[in-house]
């Protein structure tokens, strides 16, 4: 295979995820709800809230999201207008606008309607934050990660980096459970606010951590954690000259966000917001390139469940090659320039 041939292959579209509907078997209580977590960043309602409340449909029982945070009375307006959201409950106050676990966890149990019967959020930073403190102030076990509902009280996840894949049943009264967000297609958005919006109460909960600063990473590219298409850099770019001034302009030149691998981010040739695998940012584009990466099962738990998986490495040997759908067996740095330039025409 060449470059162009690798090309074509990795530019094919693949098929979209199913939108699961209600299982058969799901609660139908007459007051049961499920409660939906949805995260918000700086006013906007953050694009995870949609598989949240996909993920919260298939339950079956009428959906309550939650908002928290300074705007959070406008993020509800966003929030209203997710298709499957039957009310939002939000609570305005600037104590809440980063999400901290020590005030937000008492917030949830004290906003999570009595009759609830699974309170689900994001895998996010903000999600594994919170919910392992809500579980124990609520005194249940929570379920982490789940890839699939099978049933109201059994879920799929995957456990070890992925090497197994777990179905789990949960005997709690009170489920919760944080979502893969790329295992749940985004539920749609319609023009108007279709649910209920109501006012929660804050008993103005102080933590015992304050928040002090942040230092965001900026970067004009599609955000990699929700674009469509992923160039991802290694170890075999050698250097961040390289990782910048060839990764980067094949990855403006597909329109793609870009990742790194562990031992990219570790050598100083990318920023440690772009590490996908394990221990960095789990995702599942459309399309996924990897670019001098030899496959580590860390690096794949976070990528292996991409639709296309294009691989660029001089090895043939390389594990990556095992997962991948397309590979081009090459130097990165003869099949890399070479592709940039004929996406660029
Ligand atoms: C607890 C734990 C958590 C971890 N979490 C993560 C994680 O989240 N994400 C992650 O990525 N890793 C993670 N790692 C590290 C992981 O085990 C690997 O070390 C890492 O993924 C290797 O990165 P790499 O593939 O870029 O480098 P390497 O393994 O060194 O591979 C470089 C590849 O580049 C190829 N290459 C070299 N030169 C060229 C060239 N000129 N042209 C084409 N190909 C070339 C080589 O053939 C090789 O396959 C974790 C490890 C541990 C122990």
């Amino acid at each position: 295979m060449n470059a162009s041939t690798l090309l074509r292959h990795t530019l094919r579209a693949a098929r979209p995820l199913a939108v699961p509907r209600a299982l058969p078997g799901a609660y139908t209580h007459r007051f049961a709800s499920t409660f939906a977590l949805l995260e918000q960043r700086d006013g906007k309602l953050q694009p995870s809230a949609q598989n949240v409340v996909t993920a919260a449909r298939t339950l079956g029982n009428p959906v309550v999201g939650f908002v928290a945070g300074k705007a959070a009375k406008e993020v509800a307006e966003q929030a209203a207008k997710i298709e499957g959201v039957d009310k939002v409950i939000y609570v305005a106050s600037e104590a809440y606008e980063k999400g901290m676990p020590e005030s937000y966890a008492p917030l949830v149990a004290e906003n999570a309607p009595e009759d609830t019967t699974h309170i689900l959020s994001v895998h996010s930073i903000f999600g594994k934050n919170v919910m392992p403190r809500l579980a124990a102030l609520l005194d249940v076990q929570q379920v982490s990660d789940i890839t699939a509902v099978e049933s109201p009280d059994t879920f799929v996840r995957p456990m070890y980096a992925g090497n197994i894949i777990a179905t789990v049943q949960s005997s709690e009264a009170k489920k919760l459970i944080t979502v893969r967000q790329t295992a749940f297609k985004a539920a749609a958005v319609g023009s108007a606010a279709a649910a209920e919006i109501v006012e929660g109460k804050d008993s103005k909960h102080v933590g015992s951590v304050e928040w002090v600063e942040e230092h965001p990473a900026v970067s004009d590219m599609p955000d990699l954690a929700t674009a469509s298409k992923v160039v991802s850099g290694g170890r075999g770019l050698k250097s961040k000259e390289n990782f910048d001034g060839l990764l980067i302009p094949l990855a403006n030149a597909m329109g793609a966000g870009v990742g790194a691998s562990r031992a990219a981010v570790d050598s100083g040739f990318a920023d440690n917001s772009l590490q996908v695998g394990q221990t960095g940012k789990v995702v599942a584009p459309e399309l996924y390139l990897c670019v001098g990466i030899s496959g580590a099962i860390q690096h794949l738990a976070g990528m292996k469940d991409s639709k296309i998986i294009a691989v660029i490495n001089k090895d043939p040997d390389a594990p990556i090659f095992q997962v991948a759908d397309v590979g081009l067996v090459a130097d990165l740095f003869e099949a890399v320039p070479e592709m940039t330039k004929k996406l660029q025409k």
